[in-house]
């Protein structure tokens, strides 16, 4: 058996028929850019997330960027960001010019320690992003607290969390508004790029429509410095289709987490991911920790099992960042995490007898150690 990390062509052969006619619609109507099949899917995406607005861009990258750019931050502003995070979180702020904040993680949930963002705190501080990692949405009501009282701006970065739900509430809007990614393997992707921001901000909406689109109001009237962020027409329409399906894949990660748990429940050697009271948890990645981590992964990958990494450099000491002069040892549990953390195969497409063999490799690789697994 050969168990793939994710298994977009098995999804796309699942709706070949819907895809295969939205990419023919688009090609005869030439609506290759922003248009028709992006604005249906913006209505769509926003509804979704009881959000009022939603604007289609080409990447999650851009989705971050773009926001700060309309929210007017700049060079000597600082953002605070999670350190566990994926780079293109920071890398938005240091292309709006600020400087990216870091604070360290919690153990449990692998999110931003809500206890110490307060510390991180300066007279430059502007906004804080708060991620959604994994697909667990982050403490929302104590970030929102912090923001509020500081008077910041909270953004959410729901790269991993589409529809994840924080006490019964989709995530998104909790903040000024929720940055998106559609990459391929995100669990709404495109196939190829894409992101959007929602937001029930009007104004907000309004410059972002203009930023995605080199900062014009309209045609040649550049009103202000934008970017060419537009979402692509056919990259629109596949969301169209697959957004249709998102409840069901969703459901199908949670129970495939759920089968996870109870294959790997007694296994002590590794801990399971946790979830938080009062959150829809949505398995972007299921990522189990254990102090065997590159062992474990050598012995999957012999066994045909795909496994990553999310992630092995933590922001902070990537090398585009070495002029931060962050140390090793500045935030010690992102960076034991770091060494610890493995994700196994999760998607829509995996099934249960691909988890029971991932699952009993697992234990096999452990019973051949002095303590028994399970
Ligand atoms: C994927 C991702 C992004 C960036 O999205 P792209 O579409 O790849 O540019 C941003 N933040 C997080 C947490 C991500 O996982």
């Amino acid at each position: 058996m050969i168990v793939k990390f994710i298994d977009l062509k098995a999804q796309y052969l699942s709706i070949k028929d819907e895809i295969d006619e939205a990419i023919q619609n688009v090609l005869i109507d030439s609506a290759f850019t922003a248009g028709s099949y992006v604005k249906s899917f913006e209505e769509k995406f926003a509804k979704k997330h009881n959000a009022r607005y939603c604007v289609g861009v080409n990447s999650g990258t851009a989705a971050l960027h773009a926001t700060l750019m309309a929210l007017e931050i700049n060079a000597g502003d600082e953002i605070i960001v999670p350190a566990n995070t994926f780079f293109a979180t920071p890398l938005s702020v240091t292309l709006s010019g600020a400087t990216p904040v870091f604070v360290d993680c919690e153990p449990d949930y692998f999110n931003i320690d809500v206890n110490k963002i307060e510390n991180a705190i300066t007279g430059k501080t502007k906004a804080i992003i708060a991620v959604h990692l994994y697909g667990q949405p982050a403490q929302l009501d104590k970030i929102k607290d912090i923001a509020d009282r500081y008077n910041l701006l909270l953004i959410e970065d729901c790269a991993q969390a589409h529809i994840a739900e924080y006490h019964k509430r989709t995530v998104g809007t909790f903040g000024i508004c929720g940055c998106f990614s559609f990459y391929c393997g995100k669990n709404l992707g495109a196939y190829g790029e894409g992101g959007a921001i929602i937001t029930n901000d009007e104004t907000l909406y309004e410059k972002l429509l203009m930023i995605r689109n080199l900062g014009m109001s309209r045609k040649y009237h550049h009103n202000i410095i934008g970017h060419n962020y537009r979402m692509a027409g056919m990259q629109g329409a596949i969301l169209d289709v697959k957004l249709k399906y998102l409840d069901k894949w969703t459901e199908i990660r949670r129970r495939n987490a759920d089968l996870y748990r109870k294959y790997l429940q007694d296994c002590s050697e590794i801990i399971l991911p946790n979830e938080m009271d009062n959150i829809k948890h949505v398995y972007h990645l299921f990522v189990i920790r254990t102090k065997k981590r590159d062992e474990l992964r050598h012995f999957l990958g012999n066994n045909h099992i795909q496994t990553g990494i999310h992630y092995p450099i933590p922001c902070h000491l990537q090398k585009a960042y070495d002029y931060l002069n962050y140390k090793i040892g500045n935030f010690p549990i992102t960076e034991r995490l770091a060494n610890e953390i493995i994700s196994l195969p999760m998607s829509e497409q995996l099934n249960k007898e691909e988890i029971k063999y991932v699952s009993e490799k697992i234990r096999e690789y452990y019973s051949k150690g002095v303590k028994r697994c399970g």
